[in-house]
């Protein structure tokens, strides 16, 4: 109401000043730019005198930040870690309680080092090298059968008495993570880094799929991002089949029963955790057959397991795989049978204006999607954008995925800022960390706060973008309200903690 009746005074002062003496009026400017500070992210957030002080100092650290010779969001987040690590700003956001992180997958949540340092030192661990210089693993009780295009398969722990250890570790590190020194020679284009990237899934996916490891990944990746401080998880999982030592394959009711079992008892051991839910989900290389069949395992499992399974998804490339109109058919399937399956859909992750692929922002709200992993293609329309207002539908904004798959390379160029400008609704999350060389959500907020809200953001952005990830959740109504108030107190703590130091 108030940004109404500012707009109007503006409105009236422009006219007048225009119209009067010609001059800029100093009063409509001031009036212009505090309609603009109530549009954005955060902009009708009030304050309270605490909070005020810690966003005044808050904003003395931020200049600080940026008065560096090097602004970390304007470089490859490669480069830019170090100095992230460095800075005050992203201490005092790794202490924030963020809320939720509602945009992971499954087999991108825990840092690869955990990867190597634990499960590969796991008896039964055999490895084979590939011919394009790339490994794959798999647990055994035996000798594993030969695999296409990969060296014979070697116990790891024998090869390790046989070779530098380190050399050896730290080989597997640069296979299952996309960091690299010199990430513009590494990956000049989106074809070279998307190869990269989903290599890297097969490198970990024999690591990951064997049923004991998966429970345990689980609780690592809970962990790490509870050790961030965030308090829900909803993981974007492709549930393939997990395998015991003796080769036998277990369900998909295995691993959501896995999934179910992991989180209680990560919540009995971390009672302030709310908890984990899964989106199920699937690659968009499938054809329309295979999606059907997808879309009523998806129902199965929803009815099957209704507290951990929140919906469904489709993964992969948007620009390689089918758009989500050519899946229509098996997307309206839950509703021609009457039973419900909530979607949140990746759309809009790509630069190519104009495609079938560039309308997946528009279809993926046809579809009734919850909310729209990414919307990086939403700027450029208007049309969807308003829509997506009118329902109530946000993005999920992972600004460090999109740089290193090459959608923009200076984060204060996000489209995301532009969305921030306008109060768009939105959450802020990491997608696969552990390929990026980060952890939970701290990187993604710093380079949100930073580069994509620059000295506007404050600490009322935070606290709106921090309460929108419980209130988009898949959560119930009465856990959000819950949810929230918990996280509220945990606020107020972090505020008065903070203003301390
Ligand atoms: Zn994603």
């Amino acid at each position: 109401m108030r940004s109404k009746q500012l707009l109007f005074i503006c409105e009236w002062l422009l006219w007048c000043s225009l119209r009067c003496n010609g001059r800029p009026d100093p009063r409509q400017r001031e009036a212009l730019m505090e309609t603009e500070m109530l549009r954005q992210t955060g902009g009708h957030v009030v304050l309270s005198a605490q909070e005020k002080l810690l966003d005044e100092k808050l904003h003395q650290m931020k200049l600080q930040d940026m008065a560096a010779p090097t602004f970390p969001p304007a470089v490859h987040f490669f480069k830019a870690r170090s100095l992230i690590e460095r800075s005050p700003v992203f201490s005092l956001l790794q202490k924030m309680p963020k809320g939720a992180a509602l945009h992971v997958h499954d087999f991108g949540m825990v840092g690869v080092d955990w990867l190597v340092n634990n499960v590969t030192y796991r008896e039964n661990c055999y490895v084979c090298f590939t011919h394009d210089y790339s490994v794959r693993f798999v647990f055994s009780a035996g000798q594993p059968e030969l695999q296409p295009r990969c060296s014979e398969w070697v116990l790891l722990k024998t090869l390790r008495q046989k070779l530098n250890r380190t050399e050896l570790d730290n080989s597997f590190v640069r296979n299952l993570t996309l960091f690299t020194e010199d990430p513009d020679k590494a990956y000049p284009n989106q074809d070279v880094v998307w190869k990269r990237f989903e290599e890297a899934f097969f490198v970990a996916f024999g690591l990951v799929t064997y049923a004991p490891v998966f429970k345990d990944y689980l609780y690592e990746g809970l962990r790490q991002f509870y050790m961030d401080n965030v308090l829900y998880v909803e993981i974007r999982a492709l549930l393939p089949l997990t395998y015991e030592l003796d080769a036998r394959r277990n369900s998909k009711d295995w691993s959501l029963r896995a999934c179910r079992e992991v989180v209680q008892r990560f919540k009995a051991h971390y009672p302030e955790f709310i908890g984990a839910r899964i989106i199920f989900t699937v690659h968009r290389g499938l054809n329309l057959t295979e999606a059907m069949k997808a879309v009523e395992e998806a129902m199965t499992l929803k009815k099957n397991f209704p507290d951990i399974m929140a919906g469904f998804d489709f993964v992969g490339r948007e620009d390689s795989g089918q758009p989500l109109w050519y899946f229509r058919e098996a997307l309206t399937l839950p509703e021609v049978k009457g039973t419900h399956l909530p979607y949140f859909f990746h759309a809009g992750e790509t630069d190519s204006e104009g495609t079938e692929v560039d309308q997946n922002v528009m279809d993926a709200l046809l579809l009734n999607t919850s909310r729209i992993g990414h919307g990086f293609a939403m700027v450029r329309h208007p049309v969807v954008k308003e829509l997506a207002r009118k329902m109530d539908v946000p993005v999920e904004v992972c600004p460090i995925s999109n740089q290193v798959l090459r959608l923009v390379s200076d984060l204060r160029n996000h489209p995301g800022a532009v969305l921030m400008a306008e109060g768009h609704p939105m959450v802020i999350s990491s997608d696969d960390p552990a390929l990026f060389g980060a952890v939970g959500l701290s990187y993604d907020f710093y380079q949100v706060f930073m580069g994509l809200g620059g000295l506007k953001s404050n600490l009322a952005t935070l606290k709106e973008l921090v309460l929108n990830s419980i209130r988009y959740s898949s959560l119930s109504s009465t856990m959000k309200k819950n949810t929230t108030a918990a996280l509220l107190v945990k606020w107020d703590k972090f505020v008065s903690d903070t203003l301390l130091y």
